[in-house]
């Protein structure tokens, strides 16, 4: 479905692009399409981890993240489906003094942040997860109310309940060039004809930069490809999403009793490649076992690999166009878009609808932090 002319046009059909949506339409303003060039999260929402975590070392992330559990927890009542939400809290494992005492410190901002979150020495951590093989570890910062949710569901639940309200979805949809006018947007061409628009937000994820440079907007992101796979279904055994970044690894398991696990990549090269390989599956094949000894005899049904869009400090750019005032994007999401989703669609609803970020404060995710060059490492943590 699609018209010719819409107040907002919102490019992309991830979690990113339907929570806008959402919010918009349930604020009252529904004169808004999604397009999307393939089908909803096909892109990187449909590919990722669907953890919820809100231990970030970031106190924007941490407060984002914060907002979206809110939401989360009420996500039947506020949006009206089950997405298989699960706060089985999320476990980093920390195995050098260096990861202890950078837990340590973020913990306790965390904390001052109203976050439930502890640190556990490395016994109480083998007595609260005997079935983890925790050899070598010295510590772990442990947050019971973190946790998970179907990435799937979530983006259809919020595409679904925008559809209620009659926003209008096009799926099959390629946005190709975008139309300005003294300084202003005035549409967005696609493959399927020309809408006229007052108000277009990129959420194209792994092409934000592309779609940016349709608007002569340079946002300097980059995509970098992310491995995954999925298992045969054991029984229920894990409830929190472990991490440990020195051996470099996630791990969750499903409702249905699957295992999702992954790990950050290595030596990739920027670019739009997600074909999985051989290396991940051997390399995490080695080492799991090993941490999850019920994972010994465990089949691995599925594996595949999606994108993480990258700014230069690895957080979000969550922005109205400073030179098309237009224009909004919400991208450089890394790996924890789908978490913060919830809390970012509902702000860019309000920056369009009442002319500022009500919920979030966004202001230092502005594109502008990098006009002074990039200051800071990217920090992943
Ligand atoms: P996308 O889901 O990529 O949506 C953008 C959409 O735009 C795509 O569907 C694409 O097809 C469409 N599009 C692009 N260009 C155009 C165009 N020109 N015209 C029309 N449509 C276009 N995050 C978490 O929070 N927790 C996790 O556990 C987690 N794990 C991850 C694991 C992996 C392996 C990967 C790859 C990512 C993971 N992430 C995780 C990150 C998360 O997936 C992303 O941050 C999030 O999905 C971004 O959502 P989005 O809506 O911005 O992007």
């Amino acid at each position: 479905v699609m018209r010719s002319k819409y107040k907002v046009v919102i490019i992309g059909g991830g979690i990113v692009g339907t929570a806008t949506a959402f919010y918009l339409a349930k604020s009252g303003l529904n004169d808004v399409v999604v397009i999307e060039k393939e089908y909803l999260s096909s892109g990187s929402t449909g590919r990722c981890g669907g953890g919820i975590r809100q231990q970030w070392s970031e106190k924007s992330n941490v407060r984002l993240a914060i907002r979206s559990v809110k939401h989360f927890k009420e996500f039947q009542k506020e949006v009206g489906f089950d997405i298989e939400y699960f706060q089985g809290g999320y476990l980093l494992l920390a195995y050098t003094d260096e990861e202890v005492s950078l837990f340590e410190k973020n913990t306790k901002m965390q904390r001052e942040e109203g976050l439930d979150v502890l640190m556990l020495s490395a016994k109480e951590t083998a007595k609260r997860f005997p079935l983890i093989d925790l050899k070598g570890i010295k510590a772990a910062a442990y947050c019971p109310s973190d946790g998970h949710a179907n990435p799937h569901l979530t983006t259809f639940a919020y595409a679904h309940a925008a559809k209620a309200m009659g926003v209008d979805f096009s799926t099959h949809t390629t946005a190709l060039r975008i139309l300005t006018q003294n300084e202003r947007i005035t549409g967005v061409v696609t493959d399927r004809g020309k809408i006229e628009a007052e108000i277009v937000v990129n959420a194209a994820g792994g092409y934000s930069r592309e779609v940016g440079a349709m608007a002569g907007i340079d946002l300097p992101t980059e995509s970098y490809k992310h491995q995954i796979f999925v298992t045969e279904p054991l029984e229920h055994m894990l409830d929190p999403l472990v991490i440990s970044f020195e051996n470099n690894f996630y791990i969750r398991q499903t409702k249905s009793g699957n295992f999702i696990m992954g790990q950050g990549s290595k030596d990739e090269l920027p670019g739009h490649n997600i074909e999985p390989t051989w290396t991940f599956i051997s390399e995490m094949a080695k080492k799991m076992p090993g941490i999850f000894p019920f994972l010994r005899n465990v089949r691995v049904l599925r594996h595949w690999a999606g994108l993480y869009n990258m700014s230069p400090d690895a957080r979000p750019i969550i922005d109205r166009s400073k030179d098309l005032e237009n224009f909004f994007y919400a991208v450089g999401f890394s790996g924890h878009g789908f978490m913060l989703a919830p809390a970012v669609g509902e702000a860019v609803a309000e920056w369009i609808i009442y002319g500022e970020p009500r919920s979030a404060d966004l202001s230092d995710l502005s594109l502008e932090r990098f006009e002074h060059g990039i200051t800071k490492e990217r920090n992943v943590v």
